[in-house]
């Protein structure tokens, strides 16, 4: 499997050989538009089926579970019978710049989810080019979450999320969206005991300027997957494999038949709605000079010489809406700890005794 991180040239060669495996085709053939700093953006059409799915992504470019993800899925050997009946263009990668970098943002600084109307970008108008012509019967936005998300009280973290996003302002129940329910309803149904915490749901206040929330409003059937994070998952490997299933199942299921319109929007209500209530280290009961304090730390990502390090930083003390970490250290009944921990100048967060410090992945 590829690594949470790869430079672009990485994917590229990795994509390359998968090619090969699959049926021979060239990279260079599948190149249907450039990026902001001319990067080669791929797209990869397959199958002949009846149903044609549109799935992207690394739109954010720090979000490379799903596109790992994707890559397994066209490594499964079962793939052709998958295809019998679907047509799959897959964009692995839309946002290859941010991908090198390991940003969120292209390299205009511009979050491709709030450019779907105005498309100012060469990303955006791409997806769209390839939203019109492809004229896809569902869309899949696959995406990463970062580490806050849990249940509303906290008790658990979100390791995958979903929305079938509104098509307008009164976030009407319409067919579209029905149909996006009910390929969210059947992952749940089947992936919901093997997840390591609970699979979650967004949130669905209408934003036109996001780009799922634009094709549902253009009456295509559109799912967004989230990639989430549960325990010390930081290479993110068991959530790739999660979304890979995910993908399967959604694949199968649009072409199983719902039940009626308000058992399927009752099944997708059932799903819980999360909460930010994570972080990657909540230190409990820590005694500072002026009393007890709860400490929540989370890790700041950064690339340095190809290598993706996770960096602990201070981002909070006493907070409310932090309900839980990943990783729990209660001072009160913790004994290891040698009175070394460290606050440098940037809210950096150190100590051997605790065994917080800077890792790489
Ligand atoms: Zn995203």
């Amino acid at each position: 499997m590829l690594p949470r991180y790869y430079s672009y040239s990485q994917f590229e060669n990795y994509f390359q050989k998968l090619l090969n495996a699959l049926d021979g085709s060239r990279l260079k053939d599948l190149d249907i538009g450039k990026s902001v700093l001319k990067r080669s953006i791929y797209g990869l059409k397959i199958g002949s089926g009846k149903v044609k799915v549109l799935v992207w992504s690394q739109m954010h470019g720090n979000e490379s579970s799903t596109t790992r993800a994707i890559c397994e899925l066209l490594k499964r050997s079962d793939l052709d019978r998958i295809l019998e009946n679907i047509e799959l263009y897959i964009i692995p990668i839309l946002n290859p710049d941010g991908a090198e970098k390991w940003t969120r943002v292209n390299a205009n600084n511009v979050d491709l989810n709030r450019d779907a109307v105005l498309l100012s970008q060469p990303e955006s108008i791409l997806l769209r080019k390839v939203f019109d012509q492809f004229q896809p019967h569902y869309c899949f936005n696959l995406h990463g979450q970062r580490s806050i998300y849990g249940s509303k009280n906290g008790s658990i973290p979100a390791q995958l999320s979903f929305l079938a996003p509104a098509g307008d302002e009164n976030k009407t129940l319409s067919v579209a969206r029905i149909k996006a329910m009910h390929v969210i309803n059947s992952i749940n149904t089947d992936l919901n005991h093997h997840v390591n915490g609970i699979i979650g749901r967004y949130n669905d206040d209408f934003n036109i300027n996001c780009v799922g929330d634009f094709m549902m409003s253009s009456s295509v059937p559109t799912v967004l997957f989230e990639a989430g994070h549960s325990g010390d998952d930081y290479s993110r490997d068991e959530v790739s494999m999660l979304v890979y299933k995910a993908l399967q199942i959604a694949l199968k299921s649009v072409f199983t038949s719902h039940l009626l319109d308000v058992a399927v929007v009752n099944a997708y209500k059932s799903i819980p709605e999360m909460s930010k209530a994570y972080v990657d280290i909540w230190i409990k009961n820590y005694k500072s000079s002026t009393g007890l304090q709860h400490l929540s730390i989370q890790y700041h990502e950064q690339i340095k010489d190809g290598e993706l390090y996770f960096i602990p930083i201070l981002i909070g003390v006493n907070r409310e809406d932090v309900l839980n970490g990943h990783r729990v250290i209660d001072m009160s009944d913790d004994h290891s700890f040698k009175n070394d921990l460290i606050v440098e100048g940037n809210f950096e967060i150190h100590s051997e005794s605790l065994n917080i410090k800077i890792f790489t992945n």
